[in-house]
């Protein structure tokens, strides 16, 4: 039960995924949340060594496409940012931004996996689209928006 809303893998940050661990679990492409998972929600900056690791993860070969539920133009600035082709107003639980991201770049399933911060967005998203999932651990989540903080407290519960 509620097997949807268990992530696959836990992991304190995106950094702690190494082309190596990656590859020894099967996977070449990474789905990547934005918000509180490669940056602080009010920041248009990707956190502290993310970019030097997407650098490590692009020249490794490996796929990366942002999909978030954010709207096109603040998503589509940071995804410029950090060089990264995107899929916004992804409807995260709803698997239809991953299908979408799969489609625009031609990933398979057995082969991808949903990282991000939030059970009910990203993980759910992930396993009903049928992907292997990673749970990190949220960058500054005091900053989110009253909407996504009222669904840390199930989070936490759910997470024990
Ligand atoms: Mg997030």
């Amino acid at each position: 039960m509620l097997g949807f809303l268990a992530p696959h893998y836990r992991i304190a940050s995106v950094l702690e995924l190494t082309p190596e661990r990656l590859r020894g679990l099967g996977l070449e492409n990474l789905l990547l949340d934005a918000d509180c998972t490669l940056k602080r929600y009010r920041s248009e900056q990707s956190a502290p060594g993310v970019a030097e690791w997407l650098d490590t993860l692009r020249q490794a070969g490996f796929g990366l496409c942002l999909v978030s539920n954010g709207l096109g133009e603040r998503i589509g600035q940071f995804a410029e940012r950090v060089g990264l082709p995107f899929v916004a107003r992804a409807l995260k639980p709803l698997p239809l931004g991953c299908h979408r991201a799969m489609r625009k770049m031609g990933y398979r399933r057995e082969s991808t996996a949903m990282v991000g911060d939030q059970l009910f967005a990203d993980i759910m998203a992930g396993r009903l689209a049928g992907l292997t999932t990673f749970l990190v651990d949220p960058i500054h989540p005091e900053e989110e928006p009253w909407f996504t903080r009222l669904k840390r407290g199930p989070e936490r519960w759910l997470l024990r």
